[in-house]
């Protein structure tokens, strides 16, 4: 796949590791503090920058904090994610993590 210039994508999103509040597994949102909808998770595309192959073709858990100019996404550590859910290294805004990526997605792409 190739991004065009014209991607209007491009500026939208703003990639970030959620926080996780140790005491009660909540999620913030990593920049405003506001807290997110565990319900409401959400399975984008994950960037190849942030992924160290960036050929693998995978979504993961992650929230969207839509106060901000762009959509934060923040991807959520794979530590807190269901079973259903493989741990898949990432680095996400100079931060070393494990983000969480479907079990069946992960066997595809021969990461479990
Ligand atoms: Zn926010």
């Amino acid at each position: 796949m190739t991004i065009s210039e014209s991607d209007p994508r491009l500026d939208r999103e703003l990639y970030q590791l959620a926080e996780v509040d140790d005491r009660d597994d909540s999620v913030r949102c990593p920049l405003c503090g506001r807290r997110l909808d565990r319900e409401a998770f959400r399975t984008p595309k994950v960037p190849p920058e942030v992924l160290s192959d960036g050929s693998l073709d995978l979504v993961a858990r992650a929230y969207v904090c839509a106060r901000h100019r762009v959509d934060v996404v923040a991807f959520e550590p794979a530590s807190i994610a269901p079973d259903t859910f493989v741990g898949v290294d990432a680095v996400v805004d100079d931060q070393e993590a494990r983000i969480a990526v479907p079990e069946p997605l992960a066997e595809r792409e021969g990461l479990a």
